[in-house]
């Protein structure tokens, strides 16, 4: 989800045909996510003149359709790029809003949004304007094959069982088991084969009370 067509794509009806769409064809590219497999829509439905940012009256008037499309689309995981888009969503599902300093520590990093999943990253255009920014943008974008499929270890892992029996919050599951696994600290240990005990949760923190139900 992009903040609003350029001249290109509003002239045409179709989304990331400038130099933002090349870059985002290597972004997606190298996370190895199909271009057909994406749902791509905007914040705002119109050209912005002088490609100035968006005005608040102008995303109120256009949200009405992107959250219609949100409800028919009803994506696996929403993909906000750049700041107004992310702002939107976070506004959109009451999650917290960091100032200007620190919203870009946002993009790259899953979070829960009333059920579904929302992955906030950097527009492709930041590289269209610096391409010393592709090598974070490429990191970040990586998480796009990440979350097509959930963690190898999952049928085997403690995480599984504990959640079936009801003992383990959702949001650790659908974070990282179904979510990023990348990033959890369980599975860089199972990766390098080295022992860690059962109730050891994805972040690496250890949780006793699952140690008492460890026999499930
Ligand atoms: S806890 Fe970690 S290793 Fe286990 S299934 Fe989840 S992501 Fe994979």
């Amino acid at each position: 989800m992009a903040q609003a067509p350029g001249e290109n794509e509003d002239r045409e009806g179709v989304m990331f045909i400038g130099p933002s769409g090349k870059v985002l064809g290597q972004l997606l590219d190298i996370a190895s996510v199909p271009r057909e497999s994406v749902y791509m829509t905007n914040l705002v439905k119109c050209m912005l003149p002088g490609y100035r940012k968006p005005k608040s009256d102008e995303i109120e008037a256009c949200s009405v359709y992107l959250d219609e499309e949100i409800e028919l689309v009803d994506p696996e995981v929403l993909v906000p790029m750049g700041y107004f888009a992310t702002r939107y969503l976070l506004d959109k599902y009451s999650l917290d809003v960091p100032g200007r300093k620190s919203f870009g520590e946002l993009y790259g990093n899953l979070m829960l949004a009333d059920g579904g999943k929302l992955l906030p990253l950097e527009h492709p255009a930041a590289v269209v304007y610096d391409s010393a920014k592709m090598e974070l943008l490429s990191a970040h974008y990586r998480k796009l094959g990440v979350l097509s499929k959930e963690c190898k270890w999952y049928d085997m892992c403690p995480m599984k069982r504990y959640y079936r029996a009801g003992i383990l919050d959702r949001k650790w599951v659908e974070l990282y088991c179904k979510g990023d696994w990348s990033l959890c600290v369980r599975y860089e240990i199972e990766e390098s084969g080295m022992a860690h005990p059962d109730w050891m949760l994805p972040d690496g923190s250890i949780d006793h009370s699952l140690r008492e139900t460890a026999g499930i």
